[in-house]
């Protein structure tokens, strides 16, 4: 099979690259920020190893979105650190520039573009993240059709590439719209509630999606179904009142007093 080189096509020379010669991809140090009084974020670090499928739960109003929009540079926190790499300082950097770096975030809602085929939306996904859209109708080169065939057999959608995407079901479009991350090569990934509405089949094809995304990217994944998260997490970070509860393993989080008390509730 052809080897596909991910890395030189999307990143201009000017993209800086994050030293993970510790191994962490992502430091949050004392993260802190608050809405009319209310600490949507309070005193949070949180620290992501390079190649980690890292689960983020918690309560309703936990804080994850605030956490997810201050890494993608959303939201500007009160005090605290955000770093990708040891070296690139995420609060200085502007969201589209966080975007840039190789940091990819999908939200819940799937937003592909549905009057397009699956092919045309990975196309101008890959184009808009390069910040060509001028250039849209610009040839591919080969290196980029590659990487394009990589990913749609990577979703799944090999066989759908020319249909439109609004045909597909809703499984299928949050893998495209995973997919629409792929294309630009993120080094990071933030996904949020991947399978909500999901068959138990697509949430299956999900789970081995991330499965074999970790590894080659680092992906924090945010979702409330917890027979999904046991499936794909190594480990679970637990969001409470805008901090970390607990940190470990399924079955250590499922074990854990605190988070049983503030969020899993006794088994049944
Ligand atoms: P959910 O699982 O419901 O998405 P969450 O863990 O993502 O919850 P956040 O959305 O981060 O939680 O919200 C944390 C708290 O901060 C909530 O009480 C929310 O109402 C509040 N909040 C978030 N963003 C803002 C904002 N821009 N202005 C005011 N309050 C906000």
């Amino acid at each position: 099979m052809k080897k596909i080189n991910l890395n030189p096509l999307t990143l201009s020379p000017k993209t800086p690259i994050p030293d993970v010669s510790h191994e962490l991809i992502l430091y949050v140090e004392g993260l802190s920020v608050s809405f009319d009084g209310f600490k949507a974020i309070n005193d949070l670090n949180l620290y992501i190893k390079q190649g980690e499928l890292r689960c983020l739960i918690g309560a309703n109003g936990a804080g994850k979105t605030t956490l997810m929009d201050i890494i993608t540079g959303k939201t500007k926190p009160d005090v605290g650190n955000v770093y990708f790499g040891q070296n690139i300082n995420l609060l200085e950097r502007t969201e589209p520039e966080i975007a840039q770096l190789g940091i990819g975030r999908k939200f819940q809602k799937p937003t592909v573009f549905e009057a397009h085929t699956v092919l045309d939306n990975l196309e101008m996904s890959l184009k808009a993240n390069k910040g060509i859209w001028h250039g849209l109708f610009a040839r591919l080169t080969s290196e980029q059709r590659d990487r394009m065939a990589h990913v749609l057999a990577q979703i799944g959608l090999t066989q759908q590439a020319d249909m439109l995407a609004g045909a597909l079901s809703h499984g299928q479009k949050q893998w495209l719209e995973i997919g629409m991350l792929l294309v630009s090569d993120p080094q990071l990934l933030l996904i949020d509630e991947p399978v909500a509405g999901m068959t138990a089949q697509e949430t299956e094809h999900t789970a081995a999606l991330l499965n074999s995304l970790a590894g080659e990217r680092t992906v924090i994944v945010v979702e409330h179904d917890m027979e999904f998260v046991r499936s794909i997490a190594r480990t679970v970070t637990v969001l409470h009142q805008g901090t970390v509860l607990a940190e470990g393993t399924m079955d250590q989080i499922q074990k854990n007093k605190d988070v049983i008390e503030v969020y899993l509730g006794e088994p049944a």
